[in-house]
């Protein structure tokens, strides 16, 4: 694939979206309007084996509260490991001390950049300073046994599909 031309059609706060030219390998010119998205981390904070915490929050996008894993974007520079720990911090208002890597995954690869890479999160501890949560984010934290948040995911209308995953990966 070769690309031909790029043009920043929309610079927002979290993505921006460019209109890409591109030769494609069957020899086809393509406009492709890609989402340029930082990395996410997707948290799984488990303060025993078989207790997990969801966030609820809502959501503008969607119009309706749903349960949700924490999660957030890596910021620049930002390793995702230290990400996954700061936002366990502000979203649930613990530090892990555990840190596991579980496996990563594109949400919208159609048109998105985004990687979202999920996280176990164990040995839950008191953080020594209270984080500052973002000011788009209104939610409530809440421990939940396993086959609670397992059952609350699918009782959603539509669920969360990076929750859905996230409670896959530790069966
Ligand atoms: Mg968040």
């Amino acid at each position: 694939v070769i690309l031909r031309s790029q043009e920043t059609v929309f610079e927002g706060r979290v993505f921006s979206v460019t209109r890409d030219t591109v030769l494609m390998p069957n020899g086809r010119e393509l406009a492709m309007e890609i989402v340029r998205h930082p990395e996410s981390v997707v948290l799984l904070p488990m303060p025993d084996r078989s207790h997990i915490f969801l966030v609820r929050q809502y959501r503008y996008a969607i119009g309706r509260w749903i349960w949700e894993l924490p999660a957030g974007s890596v910021e620049p520079g930002e390793h995702p490991d230290s990400a996954a720990r700061r936002e366990c911090h502000e979203e649930v208002g613990l530090e892990p001390h555990g840190i596991e890597r579980l496996a990563a995954s594109y949400p919208s690869p159609g048109f998105c950049t985004e990687t979202m890479i999920f996280y176990r999160l164990t040995d839950l501890r008191a953080p020594s300073l209270r984080a500052a949560q973002d000011e788009d984010e209104q939610l409530d934290a809440k421990v939940f046994t396993l086959s609670e948040a397992r059952a609350l995911a699918r009782a959603e209308p539509v669920g969360d599909m990076k929750t859905v995953v996230g409670l896959m990966l530790i069966e």
